[in-house]
């Protein structure tokens, strides 16, 4: 059985979502990770998950989305509420987008170290985002001395940054990037790490698999990133999928809680 450890199914591309979910059972995906991007995003994901045991959820404000007239005081404030009352696996989506469109790199990191310190104060691990900030996220952690681990997300990376991950309690989130010949280390990290190391994601509906470009992604295709793997690290699929389930829910203890 796979699970989705990172999908946006709270995003307009997913309007049946009752309809989704009985097609991804039908396949054997039969968990879902939706973290949470914006403020206006946790209302829909808490509801979200309400409806649907299905579905996992993280709450925290996504690097990509911040605005520039966030007050931040009241939005973290917000988040410590839901934090305190709605079960959540994890502060996320988190982190630190260095693409070359991101104006507000000081503000993200800013955002980053008060949603690392909130995480902190209620023991719960994170779900980051990374796009060429693997190094600035590991002093983060370091700074804020964060101790309950999580998932990078897309990982994408050196095997060096990979390990230092690891050895902070995370586990690599491995999507449908590894679909494309061409990623060529990305698939170098992916065989060199141990079954511990990592967990199954789509980031649907972004990050298309290779043949599939211009569609938007579907956690259904959880299980051709599985395939991949199985063909990369040479393991029976079903084994591939036992560990990375055994993985998410080792690194995110609440899992079963809620
Ligand atoms: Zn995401």
């Amino acid at each position: 059985m796979f699970i989705d450890s990172h999908c946006h199914l709270d995003f307009p591309q997913f309007e049946n979502l009752p309809r989704l979910i009985d097609s991804c059972l039908g396949v054997g995906v039969t968990d879902f990770l939706v973290p949470g991007t914006t403020e206006e995003s946790w209302h829909r994901i808490i509801q979200m998950a309400k409806l649907h045991p299905q579905i996992r959820i993280a709450l925290g404000l996504h690097p990509y989305f911040l605005d520039d007239k966030l007050s931040l005081d009241s939005c973290l404030e917000q988040l410590e509420c839901h934090l305190m009352e709605v079960p959540t696996v994890a502060v996320g989506e988190i982190g630190l987008d260095k693409w070359s469109g991101m104006p507000n790199y000081s503000l993200q990191y800013e955002v980053l170290i008060e949603q690392l310190k909130l995480a902190k104060k209620w023991k719960l691990p994170v779900i980051f985002h990374s796009r060429k900030s693997e190094d600035d996220l590991l002093k983060a952690l370091r700074i804020v001395n964060f101790e309950y681990g999580g998932v990078v997300h897309a990982f994408n990376g050196s095997y060096e940054q990979a390990k230092r991950f690891i050895d902070q309690g995370f586990v690599l989130g491995i999507g449908g990037t590894i679909t494309y010949p061409r990623a060529q280390k990305a698939r170098r990290v992916l065989k060199s790490l141990t079954d511990q190391d990592f967990v199954l994601e789509t980031d649907a509906p972004d990050m298309p698999l290779c043949g599939h470009q211009g569609q938007p992604n579907s956690p259904l295709r959880v299980r051709d990133v599985a395939q991949q793997v199985s063909i990369l690290r040479e393991q029976p699929v079903g084994l591939v999928a036992q560990y990375t389930s055994a993985n998410l829910k080792r690194v995110l203890p609440n899992w079963h809680r809620v």
